[in-house]
């Protein structure tokens, strides 16, 4: 997603959960990810080009350096490590089909994006979940605003230009992937509540 929507997201969901320190961080870490050292080479910080493993790999390991950095008390690295999490997680709903086969399970007139379940096992472990794939020249060329409309009439419907719901420009479905985000935010933040003792998460959480 565009980085002023993982801000505005991460905002979101945990303004009322940490403190305004903490939460500065966190967006940081978030929103480093989309830097150009964050980009090449690390499809699992963004579930692209069906890195459906490593993603969910790499999500797992930012929630155990969070709990290691809380034992030896070095909370800012539990932050970005949170941060980092966070952008992954939200990522899922932009790069992978999880929202179009969310809502192909109902006919007729789909739920609100409210309504949405962010973590239907049957989905996230479903044999057709995937993400786009991104194909070299044309998902670069995605990026270039008067090359976009042609990459997009060359790109295969499993690109990554194709795919991506990372703006509210790639029509209705983006607002189902940021309902998800939202709410896979607010539940990785429960997840800690739960693995963590009241002092760690009283440490993370300032509050
Ligand atoms: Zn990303």
């Amino acid at each position: 997603m565009l980085i002023p929507i993982h801000e505005d997201m991460t905002r979101e969901a945990l303004c009322d959960c940490v403190s305004l320190r903490a939460l500065e961080v966190m967006i940081a870490a978030n929103c480093k990810q989309d830097s150009l050292r964050g980009q090449i080479g690390h499809d699992e910080y963004h579930f692209d080009n069906n890195a459906i493993d490593d993603g969910h790999r790499y999500i797992s390991e930012q929630r155990g350096l969070v709990t290691s950095s809380l034992l030896s008390s070095e909370v800012f690295s539990a932050w970005s490590a949170f941060g980092r999490l966070t952008h992954t997680a939200q990522d899922f709903y932009a790069h992978t089909n999880y929202i179009s086969m969310w809502l192909n399970q109902y006919k007729g007139t789909p739920p609100v994006p409210s309504e949405i379940d962010p973590v239907q096992k049957s989905l996230v472990e479903s044999p057709s979940l995937h993400s786009g794939k991104i194909y070299i020249p044309m998902d670069v060329f995605y990026f270039v605003p008067f090359l976009r409309k042609l990459s997009l009439a060359l790109l295969p419907r499993d690109s990554h230009g194709r795919m991506n719901l990372d703006s509210p420009k790639q029509g209705s479905n983006f607002a189902y992937a940021r309902a998800a985000a939202v709410k896979r935010t607010q539940y990785e933040f429960e997840i800690l509540e739960k693995i963590l003792t009241p002092e760690m998460f009283s440490k993370f959480t300032e509050r």
